[in-house]
């Protein structure tokens, strides 16, 4: 057997050894030293009758150092950018430099208070106005608005000023076009705002064809929804022409402009004739996501849908008084409404300022050149063991298949992607895109060094070398790991979150 990391740096797999903190300590524990109590002690019941609790909240009775190593511990399982190669496709899991969490933390933004007034915060309203205007440079938009929270929640005021517009010439179109390699939140957008996703095939080399869309297009349309680069990393080059298509019968174009990281400072997709769009700032714009949130997904758009966006918005008063120039502005009859509490998660966007100003437009440009280098590198680098999906360039990220390893030695995408563990790398996005059987989606991103790819690309191979030489072994793969292959469903859907020992799965 091949000894599992020895060739890889910092590679022990993942370790995963404690009980959570619910389940240590002692009553009467404490952490901290409290001052004898100087008003009279009440009961509970009496002054919140049904609202007190019955019994104690359980909460961890631990001392300082308990408390102290728990969340330092917690801290290191997370396997993180920070720790390793994070090459989870179509998420952009860049390093996110630290001069980031500085600006967020300068006290005058980070001690902002939302219902602070106006004249209080100019320099956190101007601040996002100016990201405002950085970003539909970037994109070739007229205008952008910052408030969802998610880029999901960015497709869905997309799609909703989208909606808003067709009402305001008094029609009511109902479907939206969307390619199979679109990413999987736009369908879900699109029901959520009671539009009707209608589904077709990509052409043979990957990318959408004209003659299909003309096919599907009527009075019914809406929209199309385009996700450029599209989920098999490759350059929708048609997007011009079938932009002018749906243009022509009164719809309008959506741009999933998630994966900007390949586009950035080359290819503005409001010059590719979308007309809204949403960016992905805790992807391409540098601000740390993952586990769930926070996110900031700002919508892009052009002039004609500018009375729909949400509101409020940040406008700048030119002939008022210097001491208050900016200002949010309620004044919109014809918004989508509000997305979001306030103005956003507003940190995100103190990130994404500092990262652009950072960079520059040469910078963007870099980032953009090497993250598809890179992703073109690993391409070649694996191709002869993983096939790719589709013979060319690709863009950011790379789609390869276990066809071959399969066929040869059964062992499937899931079984590299749990080895991969054993070699202390985050697998790859898999399966996804469903039109690739067994994907791996492989995205580099532009701030891994040649060495770390190198090794990935080792990795990738010895074990496709394993596959061959022992797949037995392989499928039993992690196992460097305190707990290997879970049963995922079972684990999701009734997870056991207590420490045994042993397991004990009839005691369950
Ligand atoms: C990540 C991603 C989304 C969804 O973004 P969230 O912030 O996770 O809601 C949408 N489209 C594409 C192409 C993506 O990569």
């Amino acid at each position: 057997m091949i000894m599992p990391n020895a060739p890889f740096e910092g590679a022990r797999g993942y370790q995963f050894h404690e009980k959570s903190i619910f389940e240590r300590g002692t009553p009467g524990r404490t952490g901290v030293s409290l001052p004898p109590l100087d008003v009279p002690e009440v009961d509970p019941k009496k002054h919140f009758g049904k609202l007190a609790r019955k019994v104690a909240a359980g909460l961890p009775e631990v001392s300082e150092p308990e408390v102290t190593r728990h969340f330092v511990r917690l801290s290191q399982y997370n396997f993180s950018i920070d720790t390793q190669f994070y090459p989870l496709g179509s998420c952009t899991m860049k390093f996110n430099p630290k001069v980031n969490e500085w600006a967020a933390r300068l006290r005058g933004f980070a001690n902002l208070h939302p219902y602070m007034p106006e004249s209080m915060w100019q320099g956190g309203l101007e601040l996002m106005a100016r990201l405002e205007d950085l970003l539909a440079d970037i994109v070739g938009m007229d205008h952008v608005n910052l408030q969802p929270a998610a880029g999901a929640q960015g497709e869905l005021a997309g799609l909703m000023m989208i909606r808003a517009y067709h009402q305001s010439k008094g029609r009511a179109p109902k479907k939206v076009l969307i390619p199979d390699t679109a990413h999987g939140t736009n369908p879900a957008s699109c029901a959520l705002n009671g539009l009707v996703a209608v589904p077709f095939p990509s052409g043979d080399d990957g990318i959408v064809d004209p003659a299909r869309v003309a096919a599907l297009i009527d009075d019914d349309t809406a929209a199309i929804m385009i996700t450029n680069p599209n989920t098999i990393g490759l350059f929708e080059r048609f997007l011009p022409t079938i932009a002018a298509m749906i243009h022509d019968k009164g719809a309008l174009v959506y741009g999933d402009g998630a994966n900007l990281n390949a586009l950035m400072s080359r290819a503005r997709p409001g010059d590719l004739g979308v007309d809204v769009m949403q960016f992905n700032l805790h992807k391409t714009f540098t601000t740390p996501h993952g586990g769930g949130g926070p996110g900031c997904g700002p919508v892009a758009f052009k002039k004609l849908l500018e009375p729909f966006q949400p509101s409020p918005t940040v406008k700048r008063n030119s002939q008022g008084d210097q001491t208050a120039c900016y200002f949010l502005d309620y004044d919109r009859p014809q918004s989508i409404g509000r997305l979001r509490s306030f103005v956003g998660n507003f940190g995100m966007m103190v990130r994404a300022y500092a990262y652009i100003r950072e960079m520059g437009a040469e910078g963007l440009k870099a980032a953009t050149d090497l993250a598809v280098l890179n992703a073109n590198y690993v391409r070649a680098a694996i191709g002869d063991d993983y096939p790719v999906a589709f013979d060319a360039l690709c863009m950011h990220e790379v789609i390869v298949s276990d066809k071959l390893i399969q066929k040869e030695t059964g062992i499937k995408t899931l079984d590299v992607a749990k080895r991969l563990i054993d070699f202390g790398f985050h697998p790859p996005t898999v399966y996804f895109p469903l039109v690739v059987a067994g994907a791996m989606m492989i995205e580099p991103t532009e701030t891994e060094s040649k060495e770390t790819i190198d090794q990935f690309i080792a990795a990738m191979k010895q074990i496709a070398q394993e596959a061959r030489e022992n797949p037995d072994k392989l499928r039993e793969a992690p196992t460097t790991t305190r707990i290997g292959r879970l049963d995922e469903a079972r684990a999701a859907r009734k997870p056991r979150l207590r420490w045994l020992p042993e397991p004990d799965v009839a005691a369950e």
